[in-house]
């Protein structure tokens, strides 16, 4: 593992950054605790300064942010452009939100004769995150937004393909009024981690990623006894009923398996028919699939970027023919891929038995699982069947039902007749092996603060 600017259009490794050393990451510690010691006496207004001015220069100059997200993970350039834009509304989020969400709370007392309680919100310290690559802005104003407005200060290891977006967002963090060392990116080994969760100075980790990277790091967080939130893999049930509009439900399945090239936690991985309009599903949904066009993720004509890695690529049809050994039917629909780019083949999987495991799995690119569900309650049934808990949605003419049918679906989010989105002003998180904690709104920010109870009697 190193840290490396790989262009996955073209397959050219264009930079490459070395670790941080031990000295580094531990100054980088003491530069986010001093801050800190300022930082969290600084009023709401302050850092709402810092949090718009962040928003203003990613809204001035998305072109530029978003080429760089293009470049080293591969997505469309629309599709980064829709990232740098939402980063900038999780900043404006919490700089207009922060000092109400964290407002004292004046707790009601049995008897005001033995004095008045109440809550106050205290920022905790130095936290550490750590983030995936799919989201590369996002991800970081997902935790940096609420945790700097709460008075806390940020470490951040980012995955190892998008070591220059990590930088541009420190650079960013500078420009925007943060004092130096209140966001620190390190591009820090899987040992330093460990060594900065030890240190004392450090409160907590948010992690972003897959099962195996949230189980190490909850670990070695437990063994430091330090606050943790995962936010982890999913496998988003996507229901039809039969009463759905089945053009704009098919639009919405092929969006919802393939923007960001399939690579959403919350993409719709699992689509899930009702036996009446289950062929039907499958005719539109397979035209649908076959129209997406691949390419260059800088070409407005494309609509279906490449993955983020050769790697990424091959490990998933791997996973595709594993899905087949167990008794699956792979189709592979559309063009074939072009020749230059990490694509894999669109492909549709059918007869997927209760006793192949690749029904639990979570495909991260362009594979859609297809489902016949004998009735409602049975697609409620087949997507409460997963180990993930994270999104899910259903799509019916009936919105009253609809919301009946998603508080039976079993995860953190449920959305009728959208798949799931990601907007600065809903929350996010999930259950199961999908992990714990929320991130955004009052629930993300509250995350890393000490709730203190002062009682004045
Ligand atoms: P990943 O391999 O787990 O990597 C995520 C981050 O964790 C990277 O920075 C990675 O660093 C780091 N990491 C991995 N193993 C680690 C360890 N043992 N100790 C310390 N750090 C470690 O995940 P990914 O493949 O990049 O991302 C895809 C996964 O993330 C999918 O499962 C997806 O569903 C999930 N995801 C979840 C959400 C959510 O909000 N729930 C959002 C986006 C993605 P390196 O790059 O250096 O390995």
């Amino acid at each position: 593992m190193t840290y490396a600017t790989t262009n996955p259009y073209t397959g050219e490794t264009l930079a490459t950054f070395p670790f941080a050393t031990d000295a580094e990451v531990d100054s980088a510690i003491e530069a986010a605790h001093a801050v800190f010691t300022e930082w969290r006496d600084t009023d709401f207004a302050t850092r709402a300064a810092v949090m718009h001015r962040a928003a203003e220069i990613l809204r001035r100059d998305i072109d530029d942010y978003a080429r760089l997200l293009t470049l080293e993970m591969g997505k469309l350039l629309s599709e980064a452009k829709a990232e740098v834009a939402l980063s900038a509304d999780i900043f404006a989020y919490y700089a207009s939100h922060a000092a109400a969400l964290l407002a004292a709370e004046p707790l009601p007392v049995a008897d005001p004769a033995e004095g008045q309680a109440e809550l106050v919100c205290e920022p905790l310290g130095v936290l550490l995150a750590i983030e995936p690559w799919n989201f590369p802005y996002y991800q970081i104003a997902r935790i940096i937004a609420p945790q700097l407005s709460a008075g806390n200060t940020m470490l951040l290891k980012h995955a190892s393909n998008v070591p220059q977006s990590a930088a541009r967002f420190e650079a960013l963090m500078l420009v925007a009024g943060l004092p130096k060392g209140g966001f620190t990116n390190l591009y820090a080994t899987r040992d330093q981690v460990s060594r900065i969760l030890h240190d004392p100075r450090v409160h907590g980790v948010a992690l972003t990623g897959s099962e195996a990277a949230g189980a190490e790091v909850a670990q070695i967080a437990g063994a430091a006894l330090k606050k943790s939130t995962m936010e982890l893999g999913g496998a988003d049930a996507f229901v039809v009923l039969a009463d759905a509009d089945m053009d704009k439900t098919v639009k919405w399945a092929v969006f919802g398996r393939h923007w960001n090239g399939g690579q959403v936690c919350v993409s719709s991985k699992r689509m899930i028919i009702v036996d009446e309009v289950y062929d039907a599903f499958l005719a539109s949904y397979t035209k649908g699939v076959a129209a997406l066009k691949m390419g260059d993720p800088r070409d407005p004509a494309t609509t279906l970027a490449p993955l983020s890695s050769q790697k990424a690529a091959d490990d998933l049809r791997a996973m595709i023919d594993k899905a087949v050994e167990h008794g699956a039917t792979a189709t592979p629909v559309g063009p074939d891929i072009p020749n230059q780019g990490a694509f894999v083949q669109p492909t549709i999987l059918t007869d997927i038995g209760e006793d192949n495991p690749a029904r639990y799995w979570e495909f991260f690119g362009p594979v859609s699982m297809l489902f016949r569900a004998k009735d409602e309650a049975d697609a409620i049934r087949i997507a409460n069947d997963s180990p993930y808990g994270l999104g899910g949605s259903v799509f019916t003419a009936d919105t009253k039902r609809g919301a009946d049918v998603a508080r039976r679906i079993s995860t953190g989010m449920v959305f009728v007749n959208h798949p799931t989105m990601v907007k600065a002003d809903l929350p996010f998180g999930g259950i199961r092996r999908s992990g714990y904690g929320r991130e955004l709104l009052g629930l993300g920010i509250k995350e890393f603060v000490n709730h203190k109870l002062i009682n004045v009697v």
